[in-house]
Order: structure tokens, then sequence, then C-alpha cells
């Protein structure tokens, strides 16, 4: 295909400490067969409570989990569980942005240095780095003031303008945003994605944009996937997963966003919010993992695993509601539109 990121079947399984061996049980199931992959210059967005397993499905695609199981193939190269090699080269290639900006910079280095590391590391000759450095800080809004500055002197939105341009030194082709903007305030959260969008249409950058954060999604990613306990519940076209969610989980996630406008409020989907609390990946609820909580839920929920199903040509859903051999299992079905 012509994807940049494939994600096909991604398992990361991590035993749990003391467990007995060979025992399933004995594993947290973060991510549990996750499949999707994103075209050049686009955004997918992964969304869903913390602890789904969003990060480390990044972290196992950028090799600092090895894979349990599946594949990760980037611009047509297979780079599941990378070898030394490969993710050095690789690293110039796939950058990843963390959460928190501040440890992700050397608190005894000033921003220049801190920039200037990745450039000498491509063999950047000194006499070039301080102009490359400043050219780096223009781009993410900020100047030569910061060359001497340490991090400490900037705030966290600075911080993390900081640890983009640092992503971007390597001239990547995809960035994992790993909730780039959560520990910022919410007016500085909309000028980095403001940012970051273009950025990604001045180098023609793919995201993988992993949040939370459901107000930022809507008008940044082109594709959202729902993640719930280590799995992908629906996929599709951002606008019409938001519009019109159709897996429980998603009406429940996304009937959650405050309604800012009006066309919001005609769409906004009139569903039960979430109840209890998301189930430990280490203990996976049988059949539909989501079961536990779906307002829906009927006996071969808990009993079968659902399969996606495509709805109206549109996203795909893993639930039985959609799936046309369970229509006898449900007297209640959620409106589509
Ligand atoms: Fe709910 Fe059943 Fe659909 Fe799972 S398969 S989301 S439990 S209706
Ligand atoms: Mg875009």
């Amino acid at each position: 295909s012509g994807s940049l990121l494939a994600v096909d079947g991604l398992k990361k399984y991590f035993p749990v400490k003391g467990g007995i061996i060979k025992r399933t049980t004995d594993h947290v199931k973060a991510v549990d067969g996750v499949s999707f992959d994103i075209e050049r210059g686009q955004t997918l967005a992964l969304i869903g409570e913390s602890g789904s397993g969003k990060s480390t499905v990044a972290r196992t695609i950028i090799g600092l989990h090895r894979a349990t199981d599946g594949t990760v193939e980037f611009d047509g190269e297979d780079i599941t569980n990378a070898t030394d090699e490969q993710l050095a080269r690789l690293r110039s290639r796939i950058q990843m942005v963390f959460q928190d900006p501040t440890s992700s910079l050397n608190p005894r280095r000033t921003i220049g240095k801190s920039l200037a590391v990745p450039l000498k590391a491509r063999g950047v000759p000194k006499s070039e780095r301080r102009d490359r450095v400043i050219d780096l800080l223009e781009r993410v809004e900020l100047n030569d003031e910061y060359w001497n500055k340490y991090p400490h002197e900037l705030s966290g939105g600075q911080k993390q303008r900081v640890n983009i341009a640092r992503a971007l030194a390597v001239e990547p082709d995809l960035l994992l945003l790993d909730e780039p903007t959560s520990a910022l305030d919410v007016s500085v959260q909309a000028k980095i994605i403001a940012l970051l969008e273009d950025l990604q249409e001045e180098f023609d950058l793919t995201y993988l944009f992993i949040t939370h954060d459901l107000s930022l999604v809507r008008n940044f990613a082109d594709e959202t996937a729902v993640m719930y306990l280590g799995e992908i519940q629906e996929r599709g076209v951002t606008e019409e997963v938001f519009q019109r969610p159709r897996h429980p989980y998603s009406r429940a996630l996304l009937s959650a966003i405050p309604v800012t406008t009006e066309e919001e409020e005609a769409y906004k989907p009139r569903h039960e919010p979430l109840r209890g609390e998301i189930p430990s990946p280490r203990d996976v609820p049988s059949g539909c993992r989501f079961h536990t909580r779906c307002p829906y839920s009927t006996d071969a929920c808990s009993a079968e695993e659902p399969t996606f199903a495509t709805v109206d040509s549109g996203p795909s859903v893993r639930c039985h509601i959609y799936d046309e051999s369970y229509r006898d299992e449900f007297d209640e079905i959620p409106e589509v539109a």
C-alpha cells in the first residue's frame, strides 16, 4: 500500500512480576491486536481513556518496547523489533514527542546545546550548527534569545516548542505525538496544535497523535481510531466518527466532550455516559471487552469477541450490533444518525 506507516495485529504483553510463566492471565495485555495505517501527510488520532494502551502502541512502533506479535511497516520496510542498526537509521525519520516537556530536556544543558545534539549526530559541521538551531527555534516561533537559556527559564509551552524543534532537527517524516499538550494550559494547547498543523503542511509531516483530550482531535486529525483496553473499537474519518460515533464506547466517550457550537449541539450523541472504571488490562473481560460497561450488552457480547464491520461504507466498528449475524440478539439498537 502507499501508507507511510502500517501497523498490523500489533500486540504488546507485559509479564506480571511474580506471575507464573506461561499463564496468559499473568500478562498485562497493554496492546492486544491493533491495526491501522497512515498515509503520508495525514494525521491519525488514537484516542481513549488513560490505560487503553495508546502510548504503548507508539513506544512499540519506535522500538522502546519489543512487540509480542504483529508487524510494523514504515515506508515499505518491516521495522518490527528493529535491530540497533535499523533503529539508528530510523531515528532520522521517526521522532517522538512526549507528554512531559520538562523531563525530556536535560536541565543542565542550554536550549542551544540541546538542539545542537541531534545536528551533531547527523554530521552537521560545528560552524553551521548555530544557524541551524536558530532556524529551528524560529520554526517553532521562538528566537535566538533562547540559545543560552536553560529549561527552567522556560514555560511549559516554550519547552514543548523546544521538544518539537528537536524532533524536527533530524528532518523526520513521521512524528509520534504522545499527549504532546496535556501538561500545558488550555490556551497554550491550541497554539501548539496550530503550530503542529503549520509544520505538517510545511514539511509534509505525518502524525500519529495520541490523546485522551478529544476536544483537540476534531479539527486536527484526518482520521480517528478509538482505543479501549488494548484494542481499536472504531476507526474512520474524524468528522464521521465525531458526528456519528457508532460504537457504544465511542458514543459514551464523545458525549462527554463539551459542545461549543450549534452544529456540534445538533450532532451531539445523546447517549449514556460511561459508567464504572476501565477494567485492568491484566484481566481483560471475555468476548467484547467493553461488555462490562456497555448499556447494550447481551449474552452474545460476553461470549464472543466482535470483529470489525464496516457501517454504511463509513467507519469500521467492532461491535455485534453492526454485525448482521447478531441482529436477533439485540432488541434495542442505538440510532445511527
Ligand atoms: Fe456493547 Fe455488545 Fe457492542 Fe460490545 S459487542 S460494544 S458489549 S453491544
Ligand atoms: Mg492535517
